[in-house]
């Protein structure tokens, strides 16, 4: 009633604005967060299985470790004062279908799709989307001992500016490049011990790696309730969190473990190569990102080795015809490119009407 007399004039209508503003609590502040999310450092794991696509016994289950982690995070997180939580699929399982079962999601929380194929450590760093950066489930640094223990992708190290860092820390730069902070990580104690490079963020440690493929979890009640304190504080706390950010040029480097190599590349001429380790100077973190990425292409093609110790394990017999149809079949495509009859497969397009959740 008063506001109606106040507001018969000029005068009145400021009047009423100001002892509006004067009264009443500050507007509330968007606190926009993006979860990553792996699934190699998930509460109650033990089982790699859990965590590959093609393990159809134990799949499911990692899938069902990995909703609970996120959901009690995302709860954390709302608690905190999140006003905007979304999820975006790290991992690569090899599911063409996130590994976030949607219907089991936090309905407050949205899953991050796109029309074509993403990289999501990189295409969604963009100023002003997001306040603070989140990663569940992740793993310890290739070397660390850490279960499942990798940086990228099987037996590849990442070094910047002379340090080896973890994909944590590689989130960590990617989104400094916009300011925008890590301000919570889980997963084992090795982890745990790698991230001392970045002591404002809230860790909570879900299980004791005791090799890479074996591990003590953590009572998952406990756990839980330590991620939803943890992110809570996060987002409250998100003042303290630092943005981290890399001035170039950059010093780049990627050292090679099997059952990936570099070794092809010595004697190259134009590329640093040493004791299966490239390295090159990139004016800025995307670029360094992106001959990382490059290098780990050459780097992965000796996975295929594997092939050879498999056709050798079928026996003598079996492994030389195996190695006569491959020098066929080599010959062969040699003899159809040199007469015109072969063309290569093309390239494939992101197909129309699918939402894709990473990479591929
Ligand atoms: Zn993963």
């Amino acid at each position: 009633m008063r506001t109606a007399v106040l507001l018969t004039s000029g005068v009145g209508l400021m009047a009423a604005i100001l002892s509006f503003g004067a009264g009443s609590p500050p507007p509330p502040q968007r606190v926009r967060v993006l979860v990553y999310h792996d699934m190699e450092g998930l509460a109650g794991q033990s089982d790699p299985a859990t965590f590959r696509f093609n393990h159809q016994d134990a799949y499911p289950t990692g899938r069902k470790y990995l909703i609970d982690d996120l959901n009690a995070v995302i709860g954390g997180l709302f608690d905190g004062g999140a006003t905007e939580v979304h999820v975006v699929d790290a991992h690569g399982s090899g599911n063409p279908d996130p590994d976030v079962v949607t219907a089991d999601l936090d309905p407050r929380a949205k899953q991050v799709f796109r029309d074509r194929p993403f990289r999501q450590y990189v295409d969604l760093v963009a100023p002003d989307v997001y306040d603070a950066v989140v990663a569940v489930g992740m793993h310890a640094k290739t070397g660390s001992r850490g279960f499942a223990s990798h940086t990228y992708t099987l037996g590849i190290e990442f070094q910047i500016n002379g340090k080896t860092i973890t994909e944590s820390e590689l989130v960590g730069f990617s989104w400094g490049r916009v300011g925008v902070p890590v301000i919570m990580v889980t997963g084992d104690d090795r982890l745990q011990r790698d991230l001392v490079t970045m002591p404002w963020i809230q860790y909570v440690v879900t299980k004791q790696a005791t090799a890479a493929d074996s591990a003590i979890p953590r009572p998952v009640a406990t756990v839980h309730a330590e991620m939803r304190a943890a992110a809570r504080r996060a987002v409250a706390e998100r003042n303290r969190a630092k943005p981290m950010t890399l001035r170039g040029p950059i010093e780049a480097g990627l050292k090679a473990y099997a059952p990936a190599s570099l070794a092809i590349l010595e004697g190259v001429p134009g590329i640093n190569y040493r004791d299966n380790t490239v390295t090159f100077s990139a004016p800025d973190f995307g670029a360094a990102y992106d001959g990382l990425v490059a290098l780990i292409n050459v780097a992965r093609q000796s996975y295929s080795d594997i092939y050879r110790e498999m056709f050798a394990a079928r026996g003598e017999a079996e492994a030389q015809r195996m190695s006569r149809e491959f020098s066929d079949r080599l010959f062969q495509r040699w003899l159809d490119v040199e007469s015109g009859r072969w063309s290569p497969p093309p390239p494939t397009r992101p197909a129309a009407g699918r939402r894709y959740h990473g990479a591929n």
